[in-house]
């Protein structure tokens, strides 16, 4: 049976990507920062498995600290597959962008290194689409692929977490090129990803459908966002590990593109009953009210940006037919609204 190392089991994502690999035959050894988000995963596992699945006999737990050396190379040891997906997610970008760039970069090498130290070939990289649209369109393109990179020095691409992403992917690829060539990498670059959590303990990604739903802002501002489900997100990172044409190869993962306004729209047609709003703000408010608000600062370098991503590849080489995006923000929703997380 093939076994997987995956790190940041305990993210919204990582709980995904972990009972996907289960239900789907693989045993996961999946590390944690703690012993008790160990507790945690398998919560959220059990709740979501089948009644007598042997989740003792598939799936085990290390802990490990992306900026640490500790551990590492016993966690890889016996594996086949190591899928890395633990970085920092910040709802709100740190005054000190290396508290993201450090683990970012520092704990894709060390996952890296010690796949090559033991002889794992195959290597799943949860990577972003941060780490591609961070840039001018090349003149004549009308989206971004996955043959692009954001640049660190651009006015989105210097934002502290997309700078964190490109720097750890490119650090992987350079890596390879350099000093491992025998590794075969896959990187998954999802845009914002939505989609029910699996327990009550998620990350920041849902924060938008949320923020919506509460009715806190008065007015939208004029942004975009690309969305996926988190199942296709974790569904992409499985298929990856079959699939000899994925080596050596990026995939966006994305359903759609969406501006605040519509999201808000088909949230206000799927709950007629919520006072949702889904007017749009003069960008000359947004750029004012974000002197005051850091979660607003952090949206300026999109305002107006209207610009899509190509999602072809996935369908075509891991054969992924990405669930809607109304589908996922109103599945979002309910999860939301169900645990209370929203006001009913
Ligand atoms: P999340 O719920 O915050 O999960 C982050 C995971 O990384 C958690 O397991 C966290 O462990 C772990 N982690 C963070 N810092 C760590 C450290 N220093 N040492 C060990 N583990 C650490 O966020 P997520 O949305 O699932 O994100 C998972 C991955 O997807 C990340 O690589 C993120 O960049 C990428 N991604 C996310 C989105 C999105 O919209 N959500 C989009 C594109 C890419 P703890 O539970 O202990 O904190």
């Amino acid at each position: 049976m093939t076994k997987v190392l995956l790190t940041g089991s305990s993210g919204y994502i990582g709980k995904h990507i972990t009972l996907r690999l289960l239900t789907d035959g693989y045993e996961v050894r999946a590390s944690v920062r703690n012993s008790a988000k160990a507790d945690e995963v398998r919560a959220a596992m059990l709740a979501h498995l089948p009644a007598g699945f042997d989740l003792a006999k598939k799936l085990s737990f290390v802990e490990l600290d992306l900026e640490s050396d500790a551990g590492w190379d016993s966690a890889i040891h016996g594996v086949d597959v190591l899928i890395h997906s633990a970085s920092p997610f910040p709802i709100a970008q740190p005054k000190d962008e290396n508290e993201l760039i450090r683990p970012a970069v520092e704990g894709t090498l060390r996952a890296l290194k010690a796949a090559h130290g033991a002889g794992v070939k195959r290597v799943i990289l949860t990577s972003s689409v941060a780490a591609i649209y961070g840039n001018d369109l090349p003149a004549g393109a009308t989206e971004f692929d996955e043959t692009m990179w954001s640049d660190p020095t651009h006015i989105v691409g210097r934002v502290a977490y997309t700078k964190s992403k490109t720097l750890a992917e490119r650090a992987a690829w350079n890596y390879i090129e350099t000093e491992a060539p025998e590794l075969e990498l896959t990187t998954v670059n999802p845009v914002l990803v939505a989609g029910a959590p699996l327990d009550l303990k998620f990350g920041a990604s849902v924060s938008v459908v949320e923020r919506i739903l509460n009715g806190k802002d008065p007015v939208l501002p004029d942004i975009s966002f690309n969305v996926v489900d988190v199942k296709d997100v974790a569904a992409m990172h499985v298929k990856a590990i079959s699939t000899d044409a994925a080596k050596g190869q990026r995939f966006i993962a994305s359903a759609g593109l969406r501006t605040f306004v519509d999201a808000a729209k088909t949230l206000a047609a799927a709950f007629p009953t919520r006072k949702i709003t889904t007017r749009q703000a003069p960008s000359i408010l947004i750029r004012f009210l974000a002197l005051f608000d850091s979660e607003i600062r952090s949206v300026l370098p999109s305002l107006g940006h209207h610009v899509g991503v190509n999602n072809a590849k996935a369908h075509t080489v891991l054969g992924i037919d990405f669930i809607p995006v109304d589908q996922s923000l109103v599945e979002t929703a309910n999860f939301l609204i169900d645990n209370k997380i929203v006001k009913p």
